[in-house]
């Protein structure tokens, strides 16, 4: 991997922050995105924008094609069965809100659980809770690596599906799905995986894995803001009511009553982000060309860096260290507080994140406020690293 070459293809990582050069290590909270996506966005908009699936003419032709493109590229690299597997949303939490909704109305009858992982973001809690569920959270150890003695215990016949993260936005954990959805589907229980901090760093196979639902957001992954995918077996989208009513996701209305389109347009009602969608799939193809295994060890490289770099600093604790992890550094440094650390970061041109990271639980666990997060793409480098450490050699002084 010509890591120049990659890096020539992000304008951003040109951009000045206070007289630096700017690092950008804030990737779990949304990447930057390579010039064929945003020339993507503006070739849809300059000469294919129309809306898709009504319209006689040419340009609606031209855009329905392009989006159910898309889906079929989505298919191919997430290993879904069908296309119509694959339904467009507007991210994860969309996705996420989509089958919490849809499921409970189907499945919950007034007594209900949900099994989450003790490391959910809040996305993949409250939606559950809104369907009324009560959450049996799966403990997990100092390091990070969930309690799968414990998670077996926690079924009872009120269970009706686990919801887990593929990996962790503040430990980077990656958590053992194919095992969790193995002893899920031994007692009768659907599995749905978030994979937004996953599919940008790793190979996703849903039908090894075997889950039943997978959601995960485009902007995490190259691709503009504005769209996500929730896969979901045949089987199981069959089943589920609508989640949202309006054009395109019926078959036919009447004021009496209206019968629902077929998959996937069941559950994409109203006018889609098409040219999101479009830049989605060129973000895939960027993945793809670069190769999703060379992101992967090129990131795991960087980790391993980052983190024997970050633990020589006197003070400096790592919150996640679990043996199977990628692309998430979180830490603290002395009585600190995270805040202070990301403002005095970002004096210097290194953009972090800090505060909780929509995952309360995990510092309640912890019994910590926050951290400090570092997180890598295919784009950093080994000198972005030594400049946080720099960064952070500069700081220390100023935060005793
Ligand atoms: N799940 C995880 C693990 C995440 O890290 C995030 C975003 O940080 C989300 C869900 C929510 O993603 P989005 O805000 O793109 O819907």
């Amino acid at each position: 991997m010509n890591i120049n070459n990659i890096r020539n293809q992000f304008p951003i990582l040109d951009t000045e922050v206070h007289g630096h050069r700017l690092v950008y290590l804030d990737n779990a909270a949304t990447t930057q995105k390579p010039l064929a996506v945003i020339e993507a966005l503006s070739d849809y908009y300059s000469h294919l924008n129309a809306n898709i699936h009504r319209g006689a003419h040419h340009l609606a032709a031209e855009a329905t094609g392009r989006y159910e493109e898309v889906r079929r590229q989505v298919q191919q690299f997430i290993g879904a069965r069908h296309h119509h597997e694959v339904v467009f949303t507007r991210g994860t939490t969309e996705s996420i809100n989509l089958v919490a909704s849809s499921f409970a109305k189907r499945y919950f009858t007034g007594d209900d659980e949900v099994i989450v992982s003790g490391m959910e973001h809040h996305s993949n809690i409250v939606p559950w809770q809104l369907a009324g569920a009560v959450l049996r959270p799966i403990l997990f150890s100092d390091e990070g690596v969930l309690d799968m003695d414990a998670y077996e215990r926690l079924f009872s016949d009120r269970t009706r599906i686990v919801a887990v993260n593929h990996v962790s936005n503040t430990l980077g954990t990656v958590n053992p799905v194919e095992r969790i959805v193995e002893i899920a589907h031994a007692h009768g229980v659907p599995v749905l995986v978030d994979g937004a901090q996953a599919v940008s760093h790793m190979m996703v196979d849903v039908q090894a894995m075997g889950c039943d639902f997978y959601c995960f957001s485009g902007h995490k992954m190259y691709a503009p803001m504005g769209v996500g995918v929730m896969y979901g077996r045949e089987e199981m989208l069959s089943e589920l009511p609508p989640y949202q009513g309006g054009g395109e996701m019926i078959s036919e209305v009447t004021f009496e009553r209206t019968t629902y389109n077929e998959l996937p347009f069941k559950f994409e009602a109203g006018t889609p982000s098409v040219g999101d969608v479009i830049g989605l799939g060129r973000a895939i193809a960027f993945m793809q060309e670069v190769g999703v295994d060379v992101i992967a060890a090129h990131e795991a490289d960087l980790l391993t860096y980052a983190t024997e770099r970050l633990s020589t600093l006197p003070g400096l604790r790592i919150y996640g260290t679990a043996p199977m992890k990628t692309s998430v550094l979180s830490f603290l440094i002395g009585q600190a507080h995270p805040y202070d650390v990301g403002t005095l970061l970002d004096q210097l041109g290194v953009a972090v994140r800090t505060g909780h990271h929509c995952t309360q639980p995990v510092m309640d666990r912890y019994g910590i406020p926050g951290t400090v997060r570092a997180s890598f793409a295919v784009y950093n480098n080994r000198e972005e690293v030594d400049a946080l450490v720099a960064a952070m050699e500069r700081i220390m002084p100023m935060l005793q």
